[in-house]
């Protein structure tokens, strides 16, 4: 496979940035990426730009040094999109459109190439296990490694989710090797959670329902819910696979308002429905078992419309 140095050797300023709402794998692949070409290209700018990544990855090494105001003229020579198609990109999304070179790297099915240079493989577990395969091994610390395995173990539910392959396995067990604690790495920035997270948690699947025969369950957050906890978006992640692990359901939907009639929508299925396919109809994006997309109108109508499609796909199973 190519090296990803190959297609950079001559920029002199290079930008990377994931998606908006950047989760384990988004992060860890970012400062990943940063951290190796710092190192692999001394004498080159190289900025990381992302919103703000949640508190759980203050573990990783100069995260601080990431760029959360989008507010610059600089033109870019090369701008690595990571985990993300253009429109996800937040802020970032004019740096990369102003960039000389664009390349995407990405493991969504729903990302359809985009860029002068593409590499999108739907079949890797993660951004961050594609990213390990295009660095060179030998070039690799064990900062580079937390911020990889930390992309892996989050995309992965921990080396459970189907999308772990032999391969994946085999890349973990080479990070580990470099002796960080990953056990501790594990607990804090996957298991772990505030009280007030457990709340949420706990409001939400109290009020979670059953639809379509108890093969579908649905819960929502509303922005009031989410003022009396005293929570924002980054404190939700987590229900959703909360929901899916009732017995019996193939899918769980979860939704939290982030504007007015705006919802905010988080899919998981055990595989016999695609939500990427229903994220897809909606503007989203994803996996066959894992998707999102963000939905107009009352939660009601959203729902009716989501189940409407996943009921489809349920009936010609
Ligand atoms: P989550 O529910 O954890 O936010 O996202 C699940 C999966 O769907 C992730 O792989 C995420 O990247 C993708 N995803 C979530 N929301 C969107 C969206 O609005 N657009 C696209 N293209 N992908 C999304
Ligand atoms: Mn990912």
């Amino acid at each position: 496979m190519m090296r990803i140095i190959d297609e950079l050797r001559d920029a002199g300023s290079i930008a990377i940035s994931g998606h908006n709402r950047p989760d384990g794998d988004c992060v860890g692949s970012v400062m990943g990426l940063y951290l190796y070409l710092k190192k692999e290209l001394p004498g080159v700018l190289i900025d990381a730009y992302l919103e703000r990544p949640a508190d759980i990855f203050g573990c990783i090494d100069h995260i601080e040094e990431i760029k959360s105001d989008f507010n610059t003229d600089q033109v870019y020579d090369a701008f690595i999109a990571l985990d993300t198609v253009p429109d996800r990109m937040g802020g970032a999304e004019e740096i990369y459109l102003r960039a000389r070179k664009k390349i995407n790297i990405d493991h969504h099915i729903s990302n359809p190439g985009h860029g002068d240079f593409s590499i999108v493989e739907p079949e890797r577990s993660s951004t961050a296990e594609l990213l390990y395969e295009l660095m060179n091994p030998e070039k690799i610390d064990g900062e580079i490694a937390r911020a990889i395995y930390i992309g892996i173990i989050h995309d992965t539910g921990v080396l459970r989710y189907s999308n772990t392959s032999p391969r994946t396995l085999q890349i973990a067990a080479e990070l580990i090797k470099f002796g960080f604690d990953f056990s501790q790495l594990i607990e804090e920035t996957f298991f772990e959670r505030t009280y007030r997270q457990t709340q949420i948690m706990g409001r939400a699947v109290l009020e979670s329902m059953l639809l379509l025969d108890g093969r579908c369950i649905v819960s929502v957050v509303s922005r009031r819910m989410m003022e009396f906890y005293r929570v924002t978006s980054q404190d939700l992640d987590g229900i959703v696979n909360q929901l899916l692990s009732v017995r019996g359901v193939d899918c769980a939907l979860f939704m939290h308002e982030t504007g007015t009639q705006e919802y905010k929508v988080s899919m998981r299925s055990n595989g016999r429905v695609d939500v990427a396919a229903v994220a897809v109809r909606f503007g989203g994006g994803g996996h066959v078992r894992a998707a999102g997309c963000t939905m107009n109108g009352t939660y009601r109508d959203c729902i009716t419309n989501l189940c409407e499609l996943i009921e489809e796909q349920l009936r010609d199973e």
